[in-house]
């Protein structure tokens, strides 16, 4: 700030400032204000496009979903769908930061335009805040005081901007409004240009330039859910109220075994699906998630404790092929990462081994 308040200094030796410093001291105040301004829009912007044009992201979370179960079949990373499976909330999270830098690195003259025509309307708003303050001073015979306070209130909802800004000038003596608002546009043309200048030499713009980013917009607008995972089997309620009433539910299921799940005593990891398994007459070990000891009939699961009882497990045979499919896909990963086997009672019907990835991916339109 040392040039501005230099001249300022020059200018009250003289006796007054004149309406040229003064506007050029308010410009260079809002300078900032500016950048931070188009940048925010410029993220919310960004956010909407992607919301428009990028299917994962133009539903809600159970949309998203569908798409990240299909990149992740496409990928074929096991620690991706570890993360994905333990630890959803995170896993949907780097998926909407890694599309989002995606997005800046390849659609950059898209972006440099949103950007260019936010500085514009950043540019009309304050000129507009000028003639507004100028037309009510000279109406109302007000003075210097009265236009700074009319313009900042003016730009309320679209930059920081307070009188209180440039506190310590002397410009009591500006009582030609005319002049002051002539000095203003010449002032504002020189600040955008320099906001223009800014943004230009940037051959790409990168999520740390935001306040909030894109990508948080996002998550904020497509994560705010329930994210309660199904106790034996991890699949996440696909309620989109945070904390909701009601029991959580997931229209499709998953074999337990890709939870680690095993028969009681053995190494074998359990193929059976949740929604099987509710409907047979066989019982559970609910140990190892709560401290109740005994078994429990899978028709009576609700009494296992907190982490069942809230459960609404329909008993049917909705079986998705995209999970058989990543048993038999991962098999040798998942038993490393278990330290357990799909063998004895846990052996892979050989009818799951036909399923192709297509027709994985065909059963995720079931969803
Ligand atoms: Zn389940
Ligand atoms: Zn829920």
């Amino acid at each position: 700030m040392k040039p501005q308040y230099c001249s300022i200094f020059k200018s009250n030796c003289q006796g007054a400032t004149s309406p040229a410093v003064f506007t050029e001291f308010i410009c260079t105040k809002l300078k900032g204000s500016i950048c931070q301004g188009v940048c925010d829009k410029t993220a919310i912007d960004i956010a909407g496009e992607m919301r428009a044009s990028f299917p994962a992201f133009s539903g809600n979370r159970s949309g998203m979903e569908m798409h990240i179960l299909r990149s992740l079949a496409q990928e074929e990373n096991f620690d991706k769908f570890m993360e994905y499976i333990h630890t959803p909330e995170k896993h949907f999270r780097n998926f909407i930061k890694h599309n989002v830098e995606n997005y800046l690195c390849t659609a950059n003259t898209n972006i440099l335009s949103i950007i260019k025509k936010n500085i514009t309307q950043k540019h009309q708003c304050l000129v507009h805040a000028t003639n507004t303050a100028t037309a009510d001073t000279k109406q109302s015979k007000g003075d210097v005081n009265m236009w700074l306070k009319v313009f900042s209130r003016q730009l309320t909802d679209e930059l920081r901007f307070a009188e209180n800004d440039i506190k310590g000038m002397n410009h009591q003596d500006i009582t030609n409004f005319d002049f002051l608002q002539e000095a203003m546009e010449k002032s504002l043309g020189t600040v955008i240009e320099q906001v223009e200048e800014n943004f230009a030499s940037k051959s790409s713009i990168s999520l740390n330039e935001f306040r909030e980013g894109p990508d948080e917009i996002l998550t904020k607008q497509l994560c705010e859910c329930c994210w309660v995972q199904c106790p034996f089997c991890k699949a996440i309620c696909t309620n989109t109220m945070k904390d909701h009433d009601g029991d959580h539910q997931v229209p499709f299921h998953r074999t337990n075994g890709i939870n680690g799940w095993t028969h009681r005593g053995t190494d074998n990891l359990c193929i059976g699906f949740c929604t099987t398994s509710v409907a047979s007459d066989k019982e559970f070990y609910p140990s190892h998630t709560c401290s109740k000891k005994d078994s429990c009939p899978y028709k009576r699961y609700r009494e296992a404790g907190p982490s069942y009882e809230c459960w609404s497990i329909t008993p049917d045979n909705s079986q998705l092929p995209y999970w058989k499919w990543f048993v038999c896909r991962f098999q040798s990963d998942l038993e490393k990462y278990y330290n357990r086997k799909f063998h004895g009672r846990g052996e892979i019907p050989q009818a799951w081994r036909a399923f192709t990835k297509e027709q994985a991916l065909r059963s995720l339109k079931l969803i």
